[in-house]
């Protein structure tokens, strides 16, 4: 079982991980064929029995901490060694469907479930953990147990959020039974690699089986506000108006070209305009308008960012209208490991899956994991580039294929025996 020819011959088995899915699938199904089960309730509670019940079985052992994380440990050949980690989270939204998440710790089972069928021993110790209330639709903030664990926020803060019923997360971590003794973050990690399906066109757009996701993008919000005077829309003639709206457009156009003058992952939005007083009769004396800009480093939002107020002082400046930008909240870009991202590519070429590079646009746990270990993930597509809804949906080969990704990718970074 040696030889570099076995280990890269080696394959999941994709019809037990798809019968995993359709059976945690089962907890919380809705009648439009989706999933709807939150995180702390009853049904979340019988979702955590149940995988941990299939990693009893497959031999792995369990810890449980203070923010209801679960750890599943298949012990390696060195255990001083920290762990190989993948995970994601088995809570969903309201009207969730059976892949989010999920998709990622019952891969991280399957890998564990193969090695065991191969009798194959890792160097390092793997685990597989899920995170709790990853979605934050019953409590925020989102990325709860994974943000506690990397200590973005405490473990009081998490605790005291309450639900619309005003339950806290600790009474419910308690009444279900998941508070454990570990402290969170009290646990080494060697390396984190995250399947998920991508949530979005890019892969299904391209015909392509695995995204190498090289980062997260990165997030500024900015309210604008333009400056003129009211008047009436008649008797002004056009040479002496300060006409708000017409200073406005042109920026909130360059708001969209800013983005595409930095490909390939720009994106540059303005989702919400507030005209004043909005009348039909009077020229607009006063604008307001959101921008969001997003890249996949910092300083690329930031070239974005310094663009789009370069034309506002120079819009100001010819106008004499005043313009006003404002930074309302930053979300930093994650760029994962070269080292994981290497691993990720590496396996999908071996495993001759045609593979893209591709970036997030939305969070996931693994975002905080790369705080705390050289961290990257796996997208596989879904169709039509839906989720968070009942018709959410994924092809078994596409399943199969992120999960022999993950395999090689971790067997790569844990260290085979022999
Ligand atoms: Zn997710």
């Amino acid at each position: 079982m040696n030889t570099a020819t076995t280990i890269d011959s080696l394959r999941i088995n994709g019809e037990r991980l798809w019968d995993s899915l359709m059976q945690l699938a089962q907890i919380g199904a809705t009648p439009k064929g989706g999933v709807c089960r939150l995180t702390l309730t009853d049904l979340d509670k019988q979702g955590r029995d149940l995988v941990i019940g299939w990693a009893i079985d497959a031999g792995m052992r369990i810890t449980i901490d203070q923010i209801g994380n679960g750890f599943m440990r298949r012990a390696g050949r060195n255990n001083a060694l920290p762990p190989i980690m993948t995970g994601s989270h088995i809570d969903t939204q309201p009207t969730g469907g059976k892949f989010d998440g999920n998709y990622g710790v019952l891969a991280g089972i399957e890998v564990v479930r193969t090695l065991n069928d191969h009798g194959i021993e890792t160097e390092a110790p793997i685990e597989v953990a899920f995170w709790t209330n990853e979605e934050g639709s019953r409590f925020v903030p989102v990325m709860m147990g994974s943000g506690v664990f990397a200590k973005a926020f405490t473990l009081a803060h998490a605790y005291a959020a309450t639900d619309t019923e005003g339950k806290t997360v600790k009474d419910e971590l308690a009444r279900i039974g998941y508070i454990g003794e570990q402290e969170p973050g009290d646990h080494p990690i060697g390396a984190y690699f995250e399947t998920h399906i991508e949530q979005g066109p890019v892969l299904e757009d391209n015909d392509t089986t695995i995204g190498v996701v090289q980062g997260v993008l990165g997030i500024r919000w900015f309210d604008c506000t333009v400056t003129g005077m009211e008047a009436h829309a008649g008797p002004t003639p056009m040479a002496l108006r300060k006409d708000a709206l017409q200073v406005a457009t042109p920026l909130m156009q360059d708001v969209v070209a800013a983005a595409r003058r930095h490909p390939p992952h720009g994106r540059g939005t303005v989702g919400m305009v507030q005209v004043f007083p909005n009348s039909r009769n009077v020229i607009p004396g006063r604008v307001k308008f959101s921008i969001d800009l997003r890249n996949s480093t910092d300083e690329l939002v930031d070239e974005m960012a310094d663009e789009v107020k370069a034309l506002a002082a120079r819009l100001s400046a010819e106008s004499g209208l005043g313009i006003q930008i404002e930074q309302v909240s930053s979300y930093p870009a994650q760029v994962f490991h070269p080292d994981c991202v290497d691993a990720v590519a590496r396996a999908a070429h071996k495993l001759g899956y045609s593979n893209m590079p591709v970036v997030s646009g939305a969070g996931h746990d693994a975002v905080y994991m790369a705080n705390l270990a050289p961290s990257g993930m796996i997208f596989i597509p879904c169709k039509d580039g839906i989720s968070h809804n009942e018709i959410e949906d994924a092809k078994p080969e596409h399943l199969t294929a992120g999960c022999n990704v993950l395999l090689h990718a971790m067997l790569e970074r844990a260290g085979v025996v022999g």
